[in-house]
C-alpha cells in the first residue's frame, strides 16, 4: 500500500475533507478561495486538489471527484489513492487537520460524556484546537464505514 498524499480539497468538498482526515489523510480547506486560487495554493505546498469543478477536470495535481454522495466520494478517493485508511485512522483532528496526541484518561472525564469515560481506556487530543477524540469507538465506526463501501 502507498502512502496517503498531501491533499486539498476545494469548497464543494469540506464534508469529503473532514472524512479524509478521520482516516488520517493530511487534507487542507480553505472555504474562501475559489478553485483555480486554491489550486495555486495546493501546488505551492505540494498537494493534490481534490475538486468537483469540472473546469480544473485536466489539470495536472487534480484529482477530479465524480461521485457527488459522500459515500461514493470516500470510497472513489481512497481507491484512486491507494493507501491504508485502516493503518492511518484517527491520526488527525477532523476539524482543523492538526495531529492528534494521546492524553491521560484522567484530564478527560468532564471533557466527554459519562459513558463515553466509561467505556473507554485510551483518548487523543488534537494539538490545534484541543479537540478530544476516543479512538477505539471512532475506529469501529470508521472500520464499520470502510467495510460498508468495500475498502
Ligand atoms: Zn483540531
Amino acid at each position: 500500500m502507498k502512502e496517503c498524499p498531501k491533499l486539498a480539497a476545494d469548497r464543494m468538498l469540506m464534508r469529503l475533507a473532514r472524512w479524509m482526515r478521520l482516516l488520517g489523510a493530511d487534507v487542507v480547506t480553505d472555504a474562501s478561495l475559489s478553485g483555480a486560487e486554491f489550486l495555486k495554493v495546493a501546488r505551492a505546498e505540494g498537494r493534490i486538489l481534490m475538486t468537483r469543478d469540472k473546469r480544473l477536470r485536466t489539470a495536472s495535481d487534480v484529482m477530479f471527484v465524480e461521485s457527488n454522495a459522500i459515500r461514493d466520494q470516500l470510497r472513489e478517493v481512497v481507491i484512486r489513492l491507494g493507501f491504508d485508511a485502516r493503518a492511518i485512522a484517527f491520526t488527525r483532528c477532523s476539524l482543523c487537520n492538526r495531529l492528534l496526541s494521546p492524553i491521560a484518561r484522567e484530564l478527560v472525564i468532564r471533557r466527554v460524556p459519562a459513558y463515553v469515560f466509561a467505556s473507554n481506556d485510551r483518548f487523543a487530543q488534537c494539538e490545534g484546537c484541543g479537540r478530544v477524540y476516543w479512538p477505539q469507538t471512532h475506529l469501529a465506526r470508521i472500520r464499520a464505514l470502510l467495510d460498508s463501501i468495500g475498502v
